[in-house]
C-alpha cells in the first residue's frame, strides 16, 4: 500500500502522537514539526513536539513553540519525555532518517511501540521508519508537510500558523529561494502559501532580523581573525575555540549562517567552521556545484546531510581537527579545482 493510504488508515481515529526532529533544531526541523503539529491537532490527535535539544531563540515567534518539550533541559523532561513516547501510538520524525541525530532521545524512539513515519529529504536514510515519506530531491522537510497535507485532501486545513511554519522550513532550507533545490514547484507552493494570507516580511525578518550585539560582533571578529582562504583548493575555513565562542557569550544559533561568508568568496567552492563544543569539534560544510559535503561529512567526520550542506564531528582537538582537513585537501584537488 502507498505510504499516503496507510498514514490515512493510521490517523482515522485519534492517536497519540509525538513528532521529533534533530538536535539543535534549524528553521525547516522546527517548522516542519510545528506545522504537521497544527495539523494534526485539527484531527483531535493528542498531539506533542518533542526536540532533542535546544533551538535558536529567532525560531520561538512559531506557533506551538510554547508547547514543545526541550529532552535535555532537565531529568524531569526527560522523564516526562520518555513516558510520553513510551505511550506514543505514532511517532513523527521529521528532517532526519538517522537517529543518531536525535540523541540523547534515540534510545526511547528507537524502541518505542508507536508505528514510526518519517518525513525528510536527507541522504544517508538508515531506514528505521515503517512508513516513509522519504525524498532528497525536496527543497526542505516543510515542503514534504505541505506535500503530505494536501495527498491527505485537506489543503482547507492549512492556515496562516501552519504555512508560516511550512515558509520558514522552505525559505532558510533553499538559502531564501537560492539553491538549486528551488524548483518551479517550489515557487508554486510559496504562492499557494501566500495566497493563504502568510506575512512572508515578517517571518523574514523574524529569522534573519534577530541578531544580538555579541552575534553581529562575533561575525566581525570571524570574519576579521579566524577565515583562512587556501586558493589552491578553492576553500575558506573558520576554527574557533570555545575561549573566542564564550567571549562572546555565545547562544545556540549565533554561528548559524557563518560559513556561508566563506562559500560567498569569488572562487571558493569549499568552505567549513569548526567549533569547539563541550563534548565534541562540531563542523558545518557547504559547497557549491559538484563537491559533496555529504560524502566528505561521511567519510572523514562521522555526519552527512545533503550534497552541498552538511554537518559532522570529531572527537579529536581542534588544532588536530584543523590538522585532519588540511591533511584532506590535498586529496579532493583535483575534484575541487573543477568544481
Ligand atoms: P548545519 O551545518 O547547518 O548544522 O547542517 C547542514 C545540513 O546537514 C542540515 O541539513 C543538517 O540537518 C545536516 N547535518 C548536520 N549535521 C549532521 C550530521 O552529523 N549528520 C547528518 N546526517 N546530517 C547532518
Ligand atoms: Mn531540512
Amino acid at each position: 500500500m502507498q505510504a499516503i493510504s496507510r498514514l490515512k488508515e493510521l490517523l482515522r481515529t485519534p492517536k497519540k502522537i509525538v513528532i521529533t526532529t534533530h538536535q539543535k533544531p534549524d528553521a525547516d526541523a522546527l517548522g516542519s514539526s510545528l506545522a504537521l503539529w497544527g495539523y494534526l491537532k485539527k484531527y483531535g490527535h493528542q498531539v506533542q513536539v518533542i526536540t532533542p535539544t535546544d533551538y535558536p531563540d529567532f525560531l520561538a515567534w512559531m506557533n506551538g513553540n510554547d508547547h514543545v518539550i526541550q529532552y535535555d533541559q532537565s531529568q524531569k523532561s526527560m522523564e516526562i519525555s520518555n513516558k510520553i513516547i513510551a505511550e506514543a501510538e505514532v511517532i513523527f520524525c521529521l528532517d532526519f532518517s538517522d537517529l543518531k541525530r536525535i540523541e540523547p532521545m534515540d534510545k526511547p524512539i528507537r524502541y518505542a511501540k508507536a508505528t514510526k513515519v518519517l518525513l525528510d529529504h536527507h541522504q544517508g536514510n538508515t531506514k528505521f521508519a515503517d512508513i516513509e515519506f522519504w525524498d532528497v530531491k525536496a527543497s526542505a522537510t516543510a515542503e514534504l508537510v505541505y506535500d503530505l497535507i494536501i495527498d491527505m485532501g485537506d489543503k482547507h486545513l492549512l492556515d496562516i500558523p501552519i504555512a508560516e511554519a511550512i515558509y520558514a522550513g522552505v525559505l532558510t532550507d533553499t538559502g531564501s529561494f537560492k539553491f538549486p533545490s528551488t524548483s518551479p514547484k517550489v515557487h508554486m507552493v510559496i504562492a499557494d502559501l501566500m495566497t493563504i494570507g502568510i506575512k512572508a516580511a515578517q517571518v523574514h525578518r523574524n529569522i534573519y532580523d534577530n541578531n544580538s550585539v555579541d552575534r553581529l560582533k562575533f561575525l566581525g571578529f570571524a570574519l576579521q581573525e579566524k577565515l583562512i582562504v587556501k586558493p589552491e583548493y578553492k576553500t575558506a575555513y573558520f576554527a574557533i575555540t570555545s575561549q573566542e565562542l564564550r567571549s562572546f557569550n555565545h547562544k545556540t544559533g549565533d554561528t548559524e549562517g557563518i560559513v556561508n561568508y566563506a562559500l560567498s568568496l569569488k572562487d571558493i567552492c569549499f568552505a567549513a567552521i569548526m567549533m569547539e563544543k563541550p563534548d565534541c569539534i562540531r563542523i558545518s560544510f557547504r559547497s557549491f556545484g559538484n563537491f559533496s559535503v555529504n560524502e566528505f561529512a561521511n567519510k572523514h567526520f562521522n555526519g552527512g546531510g545533503h550534497r552541498n550542506a552538511a554537518g559532522g564531528k570529531s572527537m579529536l582537538s581542534l588544532a588536530e581537527t584543523v590538522a585532519q582537513f588540511e591533511r584532506l585537501l590535498p586529496i579532493y584537488q583535483n575534484i575541487l579545482l573543477e568544481a
